[in-house]
């Protein structure tokens, strides 16, 4: 039966296939594996015209029929998505591509394409009277809970590693929120969520699939958006960083939906960029498998992409296969390369996991694997503001002069 305007048939395990009713959190009781909601696409089918997708006040609003919101009480947006597909030109004449996109996720309210999952997941979250939630991040997505919680009035604890960027921290405390530093990884954060579940019954909304699977409908906005800034023709490529897994495996999800829906042509090829010191998904793909290796305290600057097990790493590599992609270890040296072709070619400051996506791109052109006219987009997941401790041995500050013509003309 359908409560609203919910169009979720079911919950799928993407393993075992077991079905689950609208409602359950976690992983799939008997393989643990990610759980998918599955539409009633005939019913969207219905809903749907092409010129209504797309148009409301939020994101939450705009692909309602697609997403798993009831539509029971307001949408908790900051204004969310809709983000510019900037065309690169200086980039795109460095690598020698005719036609390079940029889509800037950076411009999301706190900086990062996780508010489009928090948006979707704390809305659900208050159709469902929830006033306590929680997350395990590496920082991003901890300061966007923070962010949509305090828009919504709920508490929000945030379990992160001790290490994480201070920027980050900082900024989820200013939105009010519990932040609990562990000794340990984002993986350890991750298992800790279903206990403090357990135990204290505290709402979880990570950016990560197998924990919320409502939530990990979001991203996959993105594909959607790429795909209309486009006039609806998908491009060959589209790249983006890995950490968890959900943002590619959503986004390859939502291609396949707009051509189901027949509202897109043949979705894109997808490269699936991580940090080499734990390329997890690297091997599985060249080999033909499935099996993806765990990769004890990797070390990276790339904090956002630092990951020991991607939890959503089944559905991402699947998506790269189904979609005759590649995944692609980038090192922290090509990162911070990349990350300043961007700032100083096209003025897009990106965090170095989101500039990985150049990296690996400049290396798949020189590969020959992308071909110069082919068409391109690079996923820019978030800002490098948050970021800039990584950056003090790579930009030194000019020592002050006298404010004095002289002194500027010595500077100068
Ligand atoms: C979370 C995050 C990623 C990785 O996304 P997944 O969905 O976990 O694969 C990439 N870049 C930035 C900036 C992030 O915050």
């Amino acid at each position: 039966m359908r409560e609203s305007n919910v169009y979720v048939k079911a919950l799928k395990c993407i393993s075992c296939s077991t079905e689950y009713a609208y409602g359950k959190l976690f992983s799939c009781d008997k393989c643990h594996e990610f759980l998918d909601v599955v539409y009633d696409m005939e019913s969207v089918a219905e809903a749907l015209s092409k010129s209504r997708f797309g148009r409301g006040n939020s994101l939450v609003e705009k692909y309602s029929q697609l997403l798993p919101v009831k539509g029971t009480k307001p949408a908790v947006s900051l204004g969310e998505g809709d983000t510019p597909l900037l065309t690169s030109h200086r980039l795109a004449e460095a690598m020698g591509l005719k036609k390079l996109y940029l889509k800037d996720e950076t411009r999301n309210p706190s900086g990062t394409f996780k508010d489009r999952s928090v948006s979707v997941g704390v809305t659900v979250a208050g159709e469902n009277d929830v006033m306590d939630v929680s997350t395990a991040s590496t920082g991003n997505a901890g300061a966007s809970l923070a962010a949509y919680s305090a828009r919504a009035g709920m508490k929000c604890r945030i379990i992160i590693p001790a290490t994480a960027s201070p920027t980050k921290l900082v900024q989820a405390m200013a939105y009010g929120a519990t932040i609990i530093p562990i000794q340990g990884s984002v993986d350890a954060a991750l298992s800790l969520l279903r206990e403090a579940h357990d135990a204290w019954g505290w709402y979880p909304i990570p950016t990560s699939g197998p924990i919320n699977p409502y939530q990990a409908e979001g991203a996959k906005t993105i594909a959607y958006e790429i795909s209309s800034q486009l006039k609806h023709k998908p491009p060959d490529w589209v790249f983006y960083p890995i950490c968890g897994g959900d943002n590619i495996a959503a986004n390859w999800k939502g291609f396949k939906e707009l051509e189901m829906l027949n509202m897109a042509g043949i979705p894109p090829k997808l490269v699936g960029v991580q940090a080499s010191a734990c390329d997890s998904l690297v091997e599985p793909l060249r080999e033909g498998h499935e099996r993806i290796r765990t990769i004890r305290n990797p070390k990276t600057i790339a904090s956002s992409i630092c990951i020991e097990y991607p939890p959503t790493g089944l559905a991402a590599l699947r998506a790269i296969k189904e979609s005759k992609g590649v995944a692609i270890g980038v090192t922290d040296e090509e990162m911070l390369e990349a990350q300043s072709l961007l700032a100083a070619r096209e003025g897009l400051f990106a965090e170095p996991a989101s500039a990985s996506v150049v990296a690996a791109l400049k290396r798949l052109v020189d590969q020959g694997v992308v071909a110069r006219e082919d068409t391109v987009v690079c996923v820019i997941t978030g800002t490098g503001l948050k970021e800039t401790a990584v950056l003090r041995e790579r930009y030194v500050l000019p020592r002050a002069v006298p404010a004095t013509k002289e002194g500027i003309a010595s500077a100068a």
